[in-house]
Parts: C-alpha cells; sequence; structure tokens
C-alpha cells in the first residue's frame, strides 16, 4: 500500500497528484528498473556497478523531486545504489527502504528535469510543511494539507 498526496496551489489552478511509495506491483517494477539499469538507461555509473557486483541493490521507491531550476514537482524512483553490510554474494529479488538498513549508499542518482536543471528528492512532508516548495507555475508557496493525502495500491 502506497501513499499519496495532492499538491494543490492556492494562487493558480496548479494540481500535482504524487503516488509514492510503493504499489502491489512493486516486485515488477523493481525487476524492469534493474533491468533498465543494466541496460544503461540510468547512465554509465550504476550500469558499471550493477554489471560488477550482482550483489548491487537499488532504492526503488517512488519520491518526490523538485527541479532546482524551474521549480516543477515530478514523481520519481529514488534510484540511489548500495551494496550489502555483509559481502552476500547475490542480491534479492527486491528490495524496500527498510530493507536498505542492512546495505551501505555507494551513490545518489543525479536526477534531471527536462529544463536541464537538477532535480533533489523532496523531504515530504517537510518540505511543504516548512514552505521550501513553490508552485512552478505562478511562484506562490505551496503548503501542506493533511486533508489532501490519499492512499493506493
Ligand atoms: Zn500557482
Ligand atoms: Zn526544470
Amino acid at each position: 500500500m502506497g501513499k499519496g498526496y495532492q499538491i494543490k496551489c492556492n494562487k493558480c489552478s496548479y494540481e500535482f497528484e504524487a503516488l509514492l511509495g510503493i504499489g502491489m506491483r512493486f516486485p515488477s517494477e523493481y525487476a524492469g528498473t534493474v533491468e533498465a539499469i543494466r541496460n544503461g538507461d540510468y547512465g554509465k555509473r550504476i550500469q558499471d556497478l550493477f554489471r560488477s557486483h550482482n550483489n548491487a541493490v537499488v532504492n526503488c521507491e517512488r519520491e518526490i523531486a523538485v527541479c532546482t531550476r524551474c521549480n516543477c514537482l515530478k514523481v520519481l524512483p529514488n534510484m540511489s545504489a548500495y551494496l550489502p553490510k555483509d559481502g552476500c554474494a547475490e542480491a534479492p529479488a527486491y528490495v524496500m527502504a527498510n530493507d536498505l538498513e542492512g546495505y551501505d549508499k555507494q551513490f545518489d542518482y543525479d536526477h534531471k528535469c527536462s529544463c536541464g536543471g537538477d532535480m533533489r528528492i523532496v523531504d515530504f512532508p517537510e518540505d511543504l510543511m516548512n514552505g521550501k516548495l513553490v508552485c512552478p507555475e505562478c511562484g506562490e508557496k505551496l503548503s501542506f494539507d493533511p486533508k489532501n493525502m490519499i492512499l493506493w495500491d
């Protein structure tokens, strides 16, 4: 079961629906992501790690990311890469964020916006509560309203 959130601008008509966490299709989404990594869809750095380490894993949980240039919001898989602390030789079929305690982070993925800017993963809902996110359309500060939480599966 995942959690979602609807972000609405109080000033203009901007709306953004973010489905976060993981859903029932997560195991197959995870397998598809690892295949894409091995094919080089996410760049050479993470491809090399997965090619040279059978035990490499990736954090595929969906998070909100914000462009540091144009402020646009997107939901992206986190994509940080990890190796197991205990040196276990084979990666499990999939890992969830809770499983990552047994792993060491190797590096974060550099998410890029279509405008060419860098995207950073948002601390949700803290960044929204602290007024760190602004509407990409009109620049108004976006705020957090617990009413806008949604559940999905
Ligand atoms: Zn707005
Ligand atoms: Zn951008």
